[in-house]
């Protein structure tokens, strides 16, 4: 099959993969350059593009990227690892509060991966340009589709300034800000189903590098993210010594916009003492990136019922954005990929057939996260509001006996070792959250948990004072 990839970033990159290597002639089109920089170390230094933002952030692999990176781009996988990805297995996000730390079974499936964006992106990318049957276009930016008739319109390709360019399927890749309905009303059809939750947050993020030099005792060495009163926090560690730290305020929340110069960002770091010691070990290699604008959302292709048209599939940010701080959006572009293989080869002959099935993965893969994310930030944002601008109170988070919240889960995985377990098959991506949230055993543990330590996060966090002090200097 001729398809056509639009959007070369992770989920266009691992889509690119998977279907060339399971025999698909593959162009990619991405409108940015795909060019490949000498090593990681290059591909960090310039890899800001005005188009992927996102890209100079800290990120994480969550399990599921992991699990299906292994499965589905063994090779990848390899690569990773020997451009200096860690693998970071569970034992490293464990509090010291947590009563027992002995290994079980399961534990490995929940390792985690330690990298830069970058590093992610310039391992996909090598592979990319390496893949006979992948043909990247670099610097070509789609402006449309083309149709044929049909109920609904069959699409036939995609349309650019250098002319038309047929393909049997077209696969939409375009991240968060996707043209794809503008597209679908450009040839009449129907616009996809979209749903929106705020997510309210801006990110202020920079990257070090760890001295070589040995940490102090007792200095975690975990990715780190904390939902403090006014604010978020987090530490990311990376490949090849680098680490990344974020502070993540509400984006309406304006005495925050001076975090985007070094001294302050630096200021509002060294007032959480777990992560200010970090700041002794290590030094700045980057500015401070701001990022705002984001949002959780789920776009499907199937809508009342009915594909908006065939030939045309969506993966990656196109299909669903969530809040970054849990770090989901790669397993959901490799997920995506994957899905989109599976799909293709089981109705090949079928363009409605395979629209419907992509769809019910796409229900049961993506949108269970989309709406947890959507309930977490719901919560999350009014208790910011009522702190920072005296909105009014959330309710008490309400007891019952057959569910938990995942805010529950997270306080109670501080301390017990079913509830640490379950929260890191939420945060990995292991199985639909709802399913962990109302585990008998789980929620057992973890309302016992919370009746004998109340929910309060295990970290020491500055002072209404100091906060606005390290803002101002
Ligand atoms: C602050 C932040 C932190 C994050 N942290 C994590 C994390 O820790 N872990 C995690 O797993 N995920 C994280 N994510 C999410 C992750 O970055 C995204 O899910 C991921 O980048 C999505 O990849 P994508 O390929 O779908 O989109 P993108 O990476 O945005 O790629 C889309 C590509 O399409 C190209 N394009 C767009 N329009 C056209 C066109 N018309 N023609 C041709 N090309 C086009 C763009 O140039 C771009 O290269 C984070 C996101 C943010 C914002």
């Amino acid at each position: 099959m001729k398809i056509a990839i639009v959007g070369g970033g992770a989920a266009g990159r691992f889509a690119s993969l998977m279907l060339a290597r399971a025999g698909h002639d593959v162009t990619l089109f991405e409108r940015d350059r795909l060019e490949l920089a000498p090593d990681v170390e290059s591909a960090a230094a310039s890899a800001f593009r005005p188009t992927a933002p996102q890209i100079m952030q800290p990120h994480i692999v969550m399990a599921r990227c992991r699990e299906l990176l292994r499965q589905r781009l063994p090779d990848i996988y390899n690569d990773l690892l020997a451009a200096g990805v860690v693998e970071a297995p569970i034992r490293t996000q464990m509090l010291p509060s947590l009563t027992d730390t002995a290994a079980q079974p399961g534990d490995e499936r929940l390792t985690l991966l330690q990298t830069r964006r970058s590093t992610v992106d310039w391992v996909l990318l090598r592979a990319v340009l390496a893949e006979p049957r992948i043909r990247p276009r670099s610097r070509v930016r789609v402006i449309g589709l083309t149709a044929a008739p049909g109920q609904p319109l069959h699409v036939t390709g995609v349309r650019t300034r250098e002319g038309n360019v047929p393909a049997d399927l077209v696969i939409d890749s375009t991240g968060r800000r996707s043209p794809i309905d503008s597209w679908l009303t450009e040839i009449g059809a129907a616009t996809t189903a979209t749903w929106r939750a705020e997510c309210g947050v801006a990110y202020y993020s920079r990257h070090y590098r760890l001295r070589p030099t040995r940490l102090p005792p007792g200095l975690p060495t975990m990715r780190l993210v904390a939902g403090l009163d006014e604010f978020t926090v987090g530490i990311w560690p990376a490949d090849n010594g680098a680490m990344q730290m974020a502070v993540a305020p509400l984006a309406a929340d304006r005495r925050f916009r001076p975090l985007k110069h070094p001294d302050v960002f630096t200021a509002v770091l060294r007032t959480v003492p777990t992560h200010a010691a970090w700041l002794d070990v290590m030094d700045p290699i980057s500015d401070v990136f701001p990022m705002a604008g984001l949002h959780n959302t789920l776009r499907r292709l199937v809508a009342g019922g009915e594909p908006v048209v065939t030939g045309l599939h969506a993966i990656g940010d196109s299909v669903c954005t969530t809040n970054p701080t849990l770090g989901r959006g790669l397993s959901l572009a490799i997920s995506g990929a994957a899905d989109l293989l599976d799909t293709i080869s089981g109705h090949a002959d079928d363009p409605a057939e395979q629209a419907l099935a992509l769809d019910a993965l796409v229900g049961a893969h993506v949108a269970p996260f989309y709406h947890d994310q959507a309930a977490i930030d719901q919560a999350r944002l009014m208790a910011l509001r009522h702190t920072i601008f005296g909105a009014p109170a959330p309710d008490p988070l309400p007891v019952t006996p057959d569910r938990i919240t995942y805010a529950q889960l997270r306080a109670a995985a501080a301390v017990d070792p079913t509830a640490f377990r379950a929260f890191w098959k939420v945060m990995g991506m292991m199985c639909p959250p709802e399913e962990v949230y109302t585990d008998s055993r789980v929620v057992a543990r973890t309302l016992e948990i919370l009746k004998q330590r109340g929910d309060r996060p295990p970290i020491v966090q500055p002072s209404h004072e100091q906060l606005l002090d390290a803002l101002a200097s």
